[in-house]
């Protein structure tokens, strides 16, 4: 990996963050009378703790990982963001990332007027490392992997990323969103042997929690640091915080609809294939299932006028043909199935 220093934009390296009166003084009082709060209200009143820690904490306990190396988002959208903002200049540097993937890399690159660099994957949704280590020329700072990857539902090969991350002198984000639903183990335990790794995570799929708005960035305490300096002084708001603890001490509760996810994409595994308008599923380690159907847009209508909405990918390279349909409870399962098995 390059030197952090000349890999993040110069004018980042150099800026002050913005010091609030929650990062100035630490430590227990009775008064506060240094934030222009309201008095009243409590507790809404207070600003929230702009890093988080008592969340943090759990976090570390739960992951392993060190609360200097977590960063915490609104949404992993905030960090996919942060990060171009961190490392590519507007106009000059770029960003490589697969195709077919999340599509959120591409807006944040053209939010930013950083130019967005995709290289497809094979037939059967491998990861070609060789040709995105190609497309990552001298001013590609950053390169977004998904894995498992959204829409295909596929877990990158893991050989393959440690290809790229060996190789590859930049920043090299691996979003595992999907992670808790996949057999393949995250790469949060890479952490130490690859300085230029940065792992994304999230409170919206598998914890159940995408209404509060909760995205984790995990990465060498040098870049959370970076991270933390550009992001909104309190980007996690206390409800937000209250709840995401609640949450994340409840495991179990998670844990428990785990499984019934995972047994619902079984049956949903052994079920859609066996009908007419299903041609064939792609393998998932996640909880989705892209399926490739008999005239998608037709049969993405005949679902919506049944009030079944799934994710029509017809028009998304090399998905021609394919729905992505989300593992619902056993009944919404129930649901979908009666309505296909009718076409
Ligand atoms: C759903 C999803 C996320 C989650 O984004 P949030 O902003 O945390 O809700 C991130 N990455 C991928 C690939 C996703 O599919």
């Amino acid at each position: 990996m390059k030197d952090l220093k000349d890999l993040v934009r110069p004018n980042i390296w150099e800026m002050q963050p913005y010091s609030s009166a929650r990062d100035e003084f630490h430590g227990s009082a009775s008064v506060f009378l240094d934030a222009n709060e309201n008095p009243y209200n409590t507790p809404y009143n207070r600003y929230p703790d702009p890093m988080q820690l008592l969340l943090k904490d759990r976090i570390s306990e739960l992951k392993g990982v060190g609360v200097d190396s977590i960063f915490l988002g609104n949404g992993s959208d905030e960090p996919i963001d942060l990060i171009i903002r961190a490392f590519c200049e507007p106009a000059i540097d770029s960003i490589v990332s697969i195709a077919p993937s999340y599509g959120m890399y591409e807006v944040a690159a053209n939010i930013n007027n950083v130019e967005f660099r995709k290289v497809e994957l094979t037939k059967s949704f491998e990861l070609d490392a060789e040709r995105v280590l190609e497309a990552a020329n001298a001013w590609v700072k950053v390169i977004y992997l998904c894995s498992p990857n959204n829409p295909t539902g596929n877990s990158l090969e893991r050989e393959k990323l440690y290809k790229i991350l060996n190789t590859f002198s930049g920043i090299v984000v691996i979003d595992e969103a999907y992670i808790d639903f996949s057999s393949e183990p995250s790469f949060l335990s890479e952490l130490e042997r690859f300085p230029n790794l940065i792992v994304l995570q999230t409170l919206s799929k598998a914890w159940g929690a995408a209404g509060i708005r909760l995205g984790m960035a995990f990465a060498s305490p040098k870049i959370i640091a970076i991270l933390n300096k550009i992001k909104y002084p309190y980007n996690v708001n206390m409800l937000t915080q209250e709840q995401a603890l609640e949450i994340l001490n409840n495991e179990e509760r998670m844990k428990e609809q785990l499984r019934s996810i995972l047994s619902e994409r079984i049956r949903l595994q052994a079920a859609l294939p066996l009908l007419n308008c299903v041609n064939k599923i792609y393998p998932t380690d996640a909880n989705f299932i892209l399926a490739d159907v008999e005239n998608a847009n037709a049969t993405y209508k005949a679902l919506v006028k049944k009030g079944v909405i799934v994710r029509n990918r017809n028009n998304v390279t090399l998905c021609r043909g394919c729905l992505r349909i989300t593992v619902g409870t056993p009944k919404e399962n129930d649901a979908l199935l009666a309505v296909l098995k009718k076409l």
